[in-house]
């Protein structure tokens, strides 16, 4: 018998202990687990981080057979096939990267019944040797099974569209009887449909997880001056122990806020696709390494990245979109334990974002860049619970009230701005609905600009009615009501406020609009010109 694995276990528990060292199942786990032990196809939806790989590994030490696993990034590979031999399972990878004489030696181990989980390349499986090489293991040894993790890439209604993906039908094809466990941390139900039909899945057991991470605490805090935000920053980073994360938007601001940090005695170092390949893969192991503390990084950090310990990720710019953010500060508190995430929204983010939009060549992307940056926005803004409004994104309710978000632990006091919302609305009617939010408010500010004379718009009733408040109050009401839908913004080249329904209600008084008022003085600066 080639099979080396030991079969005899009274109860699945008891395998999980043995072979990973853990007391209990996290939920769902065993479900799927049996769902595999059962051979019978699989869609698994997950979080990062909420434990899919021992959803195959398990099964794949308890069946005979080789167990193949297809994972698209070879770093990924590497550190699982590593955990794996470091736990003592024989687990080895095919790819690229390898040698000849190397890979043929792997191969030799898997047909001596040393190994039970092969990872694989997508795009190994175009290889001609390939397909042969998995007929001959299962006719000596069997092939109990085929994972295939960050199954989204089949899909080209997800993220990360990859087109060797779809070569993996092949498997289906080739081996109808073996079945497919496929993974994945998107959870659209468009993208989940999609992985169904492109492999074949015959009637899968599906498990969708929840996405919601308990031990995160989530909180927005305003970005003031950059001065004032940098000092917050600081203090956040020096209260804090353990290793962070620190997002920014540009490779110069990167460079500047790790820089800035070192002066302060803060150990961080910086990550951005502008060093060289060999900084980068520095920088980064140091950090894994825990020989610095805190990582300042553009987007390009974070991928495939598994450090489990990280207890804080600060996002000092503003995410691209709520699925973004919510994956990237996902990074904090793989371990279960509590780790922090902290938003830093300043209203000054909203404009650079705007510009870098603009510069965009293609429309499209464009119309779904606003629109992520309206929610993004909407999230920062927002009066309910951050879960709530992060879950609501991937269609999963959330009753609110988490008692670990900025919110739910201390709520913001909640103002009715109605009469505010009628001046604005109306100001917008008098302007004949062809003007952009600055204008409406140099308007209700008595504004004496060029735009506003040329326009005799300060003849308006409504002009000057709103020298009470500062224009960065007037645009927080301007977006309270655009995200709660009580005006319309269109956009042809510049974007005109127009209203609807709904603001009809609110100058009838049939609707009152209520704002949480943001907790420090912070809007009290003027930063606008027009724009
Ligand atoms: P995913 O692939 O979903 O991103 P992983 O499979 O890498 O997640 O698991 C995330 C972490 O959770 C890993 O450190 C893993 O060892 C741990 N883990 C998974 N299942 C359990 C369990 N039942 N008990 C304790 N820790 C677990
Ligand atoms: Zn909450």
């Amino acid at each position: 018998n080639l099979l080396a694995t030991p079969t005899q276990f009274s109860s699945l528990e008891q395998a999980l202990k043995h072979f990973f060292g853990y007391e209990t199942f996290r939920p769902g786990q065993r479900e799927i687990v049996e769902s595999a032990l059962e051979n019978r196809d699989a869609l698994i939806v997950m979080p990062t981080g909420g434990g899919k790989s021992l959803c195959f590994q398990l099964p794949a030490l308890l069946k005979p057979g080789l167990t193949v696993v297809v994972s698209p990034l070879i770093a990924l590979m590497q550190d699982q096939v590593q955990a794996l031999q470091d736990n003592g399972i024989g687990a080895t990878f095919l790819n690229s990267s390898l040698h000849p004489m190397e890979a043929r030696s792997r191969e030799v181990a898997i047909l001596d019944g040393e190994i039970k989980l092969l990872y694989l390349a997508p795009e190994r499986l175009l290889n001609e040797r390939c397909l042969p090489f998995l007929d001959y293991v299962r006719s000596r040894l069997g092939i109990a099974g085929f994972a295939i993790d960050e199954a989204h890439c089949v899909s080209d209604w997800g993220h990360d569209f990859r087109p060797e993906y779809r070569q993996l039908q092949r498997l289906r094809q080739r081996y109808p009887d073996v079945s497919i466990m496929a993974l994945t941390a998107t959870a659209t139900e468009r993208v989940r449909q999609d992985i169904i039909e492109q492999l074949w899945l015959q009637e899968p057991y599906i498990h969708t997880a929840s996405f919601n991470r308990p031990n995160l605490y989530y909180e927005v805090r305003p970005k003031p001056s950059p001065k004032q935000a940098y000092k917050e920053l600081l203090h956040q980073v020096q209260q804090t122990d353990g290793s962070g994360i620190i997002y920014c938007l540009s490779r110069r601001k990167v460079e500047e806020l790790a820089s800035k940090l070192q002066q302060d005695g803060v150990e961080a170092l910086p990550y951005h696709a502008g060093l060289s390949d060999e900084a980068r893969a520095t920088n980064q192991t140091r950090f894994i390494r825990d020989d610095v503390r805190v990582m300042v990084a553009t987007i390009a950090f974070g991928m495939g990245i598994n450090k489990p310990d990280v207890r804080f990720v600060i996002h000092y710019d503003l995410p691209r979109s709520i699925e973004s953010y919510y994956q990237e500060s996902g990074r904090a508190g793989r371990d279960g334990e509590p780790a922090h995430c902290t938003l830093f929204f300043g209203l000054g983010d909203i404009k650079t974002v705007e510009y870098l939009i603009d510069q965009k060549n293609d429309a499209q992307d464009q119309l779904i860049a606003r629109q992520q940056l309206r929610q993004v926005v909407g999230y920062a803004e927002g009066t309910v619970c951050r879960r709530t409004i992060q879950l609501s994104y991937f269609g999963e309710g959330f009753p609110g009230d988490c008692g670990n978000c900025d919110h739910c632990l201390y709520p913001q006091p909640i103002e009715d701005w109605t009469i505010e919302a009628q001046k604005f609305l109306s100001c917008i009617a008098r302007c004949q609905e062809r003007f952009g939010m600055n204008h409406i408010i140099d308007v209700l500010r008595g504004s004496k600009n060029q735009k506003v004379l040329q326009n005799n718009h300060d003849k308006l009733s409504t002009y000057g009615i709103g020298k009470d408040k500062t224009a960065d109050a007037w645009r927080i009401l301007g977006r309270a009501l655009l995200h709660q839908g009580l005006v319309e913004e269109t956009s042809d080249g510049y974007s005109v406020l127009k209203l609807n329904a709904q603001s009809w209600e609110i100058l009838k008084k049939q609707r009152s609009l209520l704002i949480a008022v943001p907790p420090t003085p912070t809007y009290a600066e003027e930063t606008d010109t027009d724009g």
